[in-house]
């Protein structure tokens, strides 16, 4: 089976993590920091925090941002559950804003409708989530206009969208947004087994997520309450977690950092060869936008209803059966059993579940070769003539 998408591992990647297990420090030691300086230098962001996955930096930079009970947060239905349940752990209200059927990016015309709705029923979002879906940057300029003077904090979801550009910037740089989490999972732009990182330019929320990061612990006397009763004391002035990444992640991480042009670029080259191959089939293709460079996690074909004569389970069905690892992102998250039991329901975000109906993951991976994704090319014409 040629899968969706799968983690490439070098032997520079093999030797980081053997040496780190011979070393000193198997967590909080020198090698964590230095995957923090890579991602941030890469970004042209200030600090970066890593953390022991996504959904780990999500729930942190939500906090940091303040959202408690009572609050909201606005993400895409068109995303990982995690986009959204990092508002749940907070306790705060969850809300959703349907997507651009174009890019399946939460759409900058309806969160400006929504918007206004929210400001006349004082019920604004405190969190923004943006969601880099595949891998292409929101319109995070226009997105920053309109939340702009209303209080509000935009976290970019880049889980998709490591080595990717907007308007000429690493996504990462958070030109248009407060903070920006990474994730390294193995289906990912690039992997530490598990993992997650913040990257931001304000100092403020950044030594927050350190403390959060670990049990909400201070050896900082500068904000520490009291007196410091010396060098060995710490206090506990909120409630942290442990989210830390270990040295081992940290070294595979910071490893596979030197690769991530190349990685972007293999995404990239193989994108743009299955537009030119299944140019004459009766799909949409992704499409691409000057301002954008996508980091090319997923490659998402959308059915064209009526054509072909079958209908997206069928296509994946049969696609599953030619041994083509096929997926489909995403189930809207509204829809989720956990999340009906909120209140939503089928028809709150159609063109977020028009998309969902005939999405379709084609195989796309650093290492994916010319002759398998012939293969997925050839199995698709089959299917679909
Ligand atoms: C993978 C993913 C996450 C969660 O990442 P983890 O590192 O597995 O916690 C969050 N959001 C999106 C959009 C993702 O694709």
């Amino acid at each position: 089976m040629i899968p969706y998408g799968r983690q490439s591992i070098s032997q520079a990647d093999i030797d980081a993590v053997v040496e780190v297990l011979r070393s000193d420090w198997l967590t909080q030691g020198p090698v964590l920091e230095r995957f923090e300086n890579a991602v941030a230098d890469y970004c042209g962001a200030r600090y970066a925090v890593a953390v022991s996955s996504a959904t780990a930096a999500l729930h942190l930079a939500c906090l940091a941002a303040g959202l408690g009970p009572g609050g909201r947060l606005w993400t895409s239905p068109v995303t990982f559950v995690a986009s959204a349940n990092c508002g749940r752990y907070c306790g705060a209200e969850v809300g959703f804003v349907d997507i651009d059927s174009e890019d399946g990016n939460l759409a900058p015309a309806t969160l400006q409708e929504k918007l206004r709705r929210a400001g006349e029923t004082d019920s604004l979002p405190q969190v923004l989530v943006p969601v880099h879906l595949s891998g292409r940057s929101c319109r995070m300029d226009e997105i920053r206009k309109l939340t702009e003077e209303k209080n509000i904090v935009i976290i970019e979801d880049a889980s998709h969208a490591l080595g990717g550009r907007y308007l000429g910037r690493p996504v990462g740089s958070c030109q248009f947004s407060d903070m920006t989490v990474f994730s390294f999972h193995p289906v990912k732009i690039v992997t530490s087994g598990e993992g997650g990182m913040i990257v931001t330019n304000n100092e403020k929320l950044h030594a927050r997520l350190v403390r959060l990061r670990s049990h909400g612990i201070t050896r900082n006397p500068a904000e520490m309450v009291g007196e410091n009763h010396g060098s060995w004391y710490y206090q506990q002035i909120e409630l942290g977690f442990n989210y830390r990444m270990t040295e081992i992640q940290a070294a595979l991480g910071c490893s596979q950092m030197q690769r991530l042009d190349q990685f972007v670029e293999r995404r990239n080259y193989l994108a743009d060869r299955y537009d030119r191959l299944l140019s004459g089939l009766p799909l949409r293709l992704p499409q691409r936008h000057a301002d954008v460079r996508s980091a090319f996690h997923l490659y998402v074909i959308r059915l064209l209803p009526g054509q072909g004569g079958k209908n997206r389970a069928q296509v994946f069905e049969e696609l599953r059966r030619a041994d083509i690892g096929v997926n489909v992102h995403y189930i809207p998250v509204h829809t989720q059993p956990y999340y009906r039991g909120l209140g939503f329901g089928d028809g709150d975000f159609p063109v977020a579940e028009a998309y969902y109906r005939d999405a379709i993951s084609l195989p796309l991976f650093f290492d994916l070769t010319e002759a398998d994704q012939d293969k997925v090319v050839a199995a698709l014409g089959a299917i679909l003539a």
